[in-house]
């Protein structure tokens, strides 16, 4: 039998895996030592937990101009924030202590980890501060968590906070006015997955999106889609509906299509599809409130669309509307709201 020649050439070179298969290597690794293991571990872990953290910021900092300025919109569900990340070195796993030490010294007192870029502690506190009091009560020395209850007690009402702090072994007073924004938790799920949900209390977004949407405006919408999702009431209205599961909102799966929790009847479909072309269209006016650039943002549907090509028409499911009716409605909203 004569193969055509790209079979042929196909079949060559599922032999030649084969036969590379049974092959023993030509190399006898070299020796490493303990030593040398242990430190490139500790250069791994330390890479890894800085680029953690910066995913984290990013993330937070680009959500905060649309949770402090979409505060009207979130009714009674808002409090009062310093923009801050906290953490203690002792609070890391076990194989993540030692690199953490390294980063950011070793003390049991709760630290300033980061300072958001737009909230009211930029340029005041600093990556490394010790916390020691806030308004003359001692911050307990024993967890992240209990400072952080402290902490929010103390700008419950919006009113001024007095931080008592070491920086470079000196004491000082840090005065901070808290700022209003919308109590929605924005939180990374490392996870590889483009998806970004709402279960009408927190805003979930994975790695992987984050990773993808490198424009901090495409971030902002997935993040403003989400919101509206919440402000909307769209959880509960979902929920009333009869979806079962459909408190989240999967934008897109790993494998391309919508959660298919969502697509459980048509009925249901339709209620979830206006639901989702209701958030895109918050979204963009969330977002010119807030103060980002609109313009050109119909293109994130197209940048998905090549991502997962499942979505530019219904796929295996119709809980969303494709990313051709995603991408011209928005291009039409844009353009009423530009004018
Ligand atoms: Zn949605």
């Amino acid at each position: 039998m004569i193969y055509p020649v790209h079979t042929a050439k196909l079949l060559a070179t599922v032999l030649f895996v084969l036969m590379a298969g049974c092959a023993t290597p030509d190399i006898t690794p070299e020796h490493l030592t303990k030593e040398s293991l242990k430190q490139e571990q500790q250069v791994q872990f330390k890479q890894a937990l800085i680029y953690l953290n910066q995913q984290n910021k990013r993330l937070a900092d680009v959500s905060r101009p649309l949770l402090k300025h979409s505060a009207p919109d979130c009714g009674t569900r808002t409090r009062y924030s310093a923009g801050i990340f906290l953490h203690r070195s002792s609070e890391y796993t076990k194989e993540q202590k030692a690199a953490a030490i390294e980063l950011y010294g070793e003390s049991s007192q709760v630290q300033v980890l980061s300072v958001l870029d737009s909230g009211p502690a930029k340029g005041k506190l600093f990556p490394g501060d010790q916390l020691l009091q806030i308004n003359a009560q001692t911050i307990p020395e024993n967890s992240t968590a209990n400072a952080i209850k402290l902490l929010h007690a103390a700008m419950s009402e919006g009113d001024n906070v007095e931080l008592q702090l070491i920086r470079s072994n000196e004491q000082l007073t840090v005065t901070l006015k808290p700022e209003q924004i919308c109590d929605y938790a924005v939180i990374l799920s490392p996870s590889d997955a483009v998806n970004g949900y709402a279960d009408g209390a927190r805003i979930i977004i994975t790695s992987g999106l984050i990773r993808y949407l490198q424009k901090d405006e495409e971030l902002a919408f997935i993040i403003a889609h989400e919101l509206a999702h919440n402000t909307l009431d769209h959880i509960p209205k979902k929920l009333t509906n009869g979806a079962l599961g459909a408190a989240i909102d999967i934008i897109l799966t790993s494998s391309g299509f919508p959660s298919p929790l969502l697509a459980t009847g048509i009925g249901i479909n339709l209620y979830s599809q206006s639901f989702e072309t209701e958030a895109d269209l918050e979204a963009v006016r969330l977002m010119k409130n807030a103060g980002y650039r609109i313009q050109g943002l119909d293109k994130l549907w197209q940048k998905m669309a090549r991502l997962h090509p499942s979505t530019i028409t219904h796929g295996q499911s119709i809980s969303h509307p494709t990313t051709v009716e995603r991408s011209l409605r928005l291009r039409k909203k844009i353009q009423q709201l530009s004018n």
